[in-house]
């Protein structure tokens, strides 16, 4: 039996207040492209969480000083809205926002090829609709989804979960008591693919042992939320044959199942970056896309740099068998240009 502050967080046979055990998840529900107006979107219900995940871009990025000429930048806006907590939040961005925006747009970075569209902004809004301990893990999950269903070629969908120390014992996932009345929350984010941490941060206190055992213990969670994540997309692409087109994307790049960025087989991915001919014509997509972001660059030798860095940057990746690319509803329609040239004229 552990007590803190007079909560029961765990009973004496080993079990939390809603009878889970230690090493288990929260019940989880993702369901991809929800919203039609969105450039991909999610639905993610965790435990007591809600969130609604929006993707917009890749677009110029506005003001111009944004730029980055040699890749894209991701602007994650994390916001818990005001009625999504028992007491009323204060709505609009405050210090622990900014803070969970910045975090969750590094870890995303991590995945997405941004190389693909230099001077680009790709937006990802995560609106908190209820928050009940591991939103910034949950808006994470639901972001990646939301990026594939963007068709952004992506590495890998970033899969996230927190572990902790409730009493003397190391859990996975905290729910709000475990949270408020728990001795350490550690979130977590991996790229499930190459296990490769892209986000891990700790509040509390944990013995080197203990976050041994927590790291273990969230890195086993994020591969169960990633079959989730993979499960999602499957069901949304192969469920109607006409996937792609209910993102309004052209089926420039064919095959409907395979556009939602995974296929049945072992490895779960469809697209390993260049290595037969349909993987080609998804990577060309994405190409063709960044030609288009060319064609709003005023400047040609900048261009010319970027696009060698670029390519220089795929060609790596090419090379690595380990990395495989996901594409999205239908990817980039390569007859849209990215940028308008005349919003890029300031
Ligand atoms: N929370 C709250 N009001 C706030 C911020 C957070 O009630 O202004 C609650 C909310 O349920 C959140 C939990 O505290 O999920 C834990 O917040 P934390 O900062 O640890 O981030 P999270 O675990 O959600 O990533």
């Amino acid at each position: 039996m552990q007590k803190k502050d007079s909560v029961i967080l765990m009973d004496e046979n080993g079990k939390r207040r809603d009878g889970r055990a230690p090493g288990d998840l929260r019940p989880i529900h993702i369901e991809a492209n929800v919203l039609s107006n969105a450039s991909g979107s999610c639905y993610l219900e965790w435990g007591g969480n809600k969130l609604l995940v929006a993707v917009h871009g890749p677009r110029e990025a506005q003001p111009r000083h944004l730029q980055d000429q040699t890749k894209a930048i991701i602007q994650c806006r994390y916001n818990m809205a005001a009625f999504s907590v028992g007491e009323r939040k204060r709505p609009g961005p405050d210090r622990r926002s900014t803070e969970i925006s910045k975090v969750l747009s590094e870890a995303l970075d991590a995945a997405v090829f941004t190389q693909r569209f230099p001077r680009a902004t790709i937006d990802v809004y995560i609106e908190v609709l209820e928050a009940s301990a591991g939103t910034r893990c949950a808006g994470l999950t639901a972001a990646s989804v939301a990026l594939a269903d963007a068709g952004i070629p992506m590495r890998d969908m970033v899969a996230a979960v927190a572990a902790g120390k409730v009493g003397d014992t190391v859990v996975l996932d905290l729910d709000k008591e475990e949270d408020n009345h728990g001795t350490a929350d550690l979130p977590m984010a991996i790229l499930p693919r190459t296990g490769e941490i892209v986000l891990l941060q700790m509040d509390g206190h944990l013995t080197a042992d203990e976050l041994d055992r927590a790291q273990t213990m969230a890195i086993e969670g994020c591969l169960e939320i990633n079959r989730q994540q993979v499960e999602a997309l499957k069901k949304c692409y192969q469920s109607d044959d006409n996937g792609a087109d209910n993102a309004g994307y052209a089926d420039s790049d064919g095959g409907d199942a395979d556009t939602a960025g995974y296929d049945d087989s072992d490895d779960g991915a469809t697209d390993n970056a260049g290595s037969d001919d349909s993987d080609g014509g998804d990577a060309d997509n994405a190409g063709s896309a960044d030609v288009d972001a060319d064609n709003a660059g005023s400047d040609d030798s900048d261009d010319d740099d970027a696009d060698n860095n670029e390519h220089e940057a795929d060609e790596k990746i090419d090379d690595d068998p380990q990395v495989t690319e996901t594409f999205g509803s239908g990817g980039l329609d390569p007859n849209v240009s990215l940028f308008d040239e005349k919003e890029g004229d300031e």
